[in-house]
């Protein structure tokens, strides 16, 4: 088993829900299990014009191989209507690999850590309340360093998962 913390964001199509969704999806992911969900946070997109997102971050305990974990992500995607159109487009529902395990992957579909996860705080405050403070990502950086290194500016915290959930 490994531990691994998937980044999940949405700002089309009542991203709430649409976060809900996956939460429910990971949930049936096959040789997984899933162990915590973060609040949800809200920002702006850092990208003009397009609507606020909502983001969270889920931690799984998995023996999949991380190819077909991103297999089933993708899947995920698509199923709840992710269409593809330009890289950092609007979209129902994003899930990125954050952290698998203490591996480095660098391979073509999937690099982990996730390459920008240093400087999103929507990424790291809620997977700060996942993962330990004292966490040594596997290519050595800190994550009380990298929040250090990143304010929490321009997010809002909203209700717990479990009451998000009611
Ligand atoms: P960003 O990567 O900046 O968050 P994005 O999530 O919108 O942008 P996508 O369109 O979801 O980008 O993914 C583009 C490609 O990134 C995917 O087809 C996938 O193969 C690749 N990829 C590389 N590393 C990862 C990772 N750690 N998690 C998910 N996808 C990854
Ligand atoms: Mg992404
Ligand atoms: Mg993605």
């Amino acid at each position: 088993m490994e531990r691994i913390y998937i980044g999940m964001g949405s700002n089309l199509a009542e991203p709430t829900e649409q976060l809900r969704s996956a939460v429910q999806a990971l949930a049936q992911l096959p040789q997984s299990t899933l162990a915590g969900v973060s609040a949800f946070y809200q920002s702006d997109s850092l990208l003009p014009g397009q609507p606020r997102y909502t983001n969270a971050v889920a931690a799984i305990d998995s023996t999949l191989a991380p190819l077909q974990l991103l297999d089933a992500l993708q899947a995920i995607e698509l199923d709840q209507g992710r269409e593809r159109h330009e890289r950092w487009g609007p979209r129902t529902l994003d899930l990125d690999i954050l952290l698998f395990g203490d591996r480095l992957i660098d391979e073509p579909r999937l690099k982990v850590p996730h390459y920008h996860m240093h400087a999103r705080p929507f990424v790291l405050y809620p997977l700060a309340e996942l993962a330990p403070a004292a966490l040594v990502l596997a290519d050595g950086r800190r994550l009380e360093q990298l929040l250090a290194d990143c304010p929490f500016v321009g997010l809002e915290r909203m209700a717990p998962f479990a009451e998000t959930n009611q």
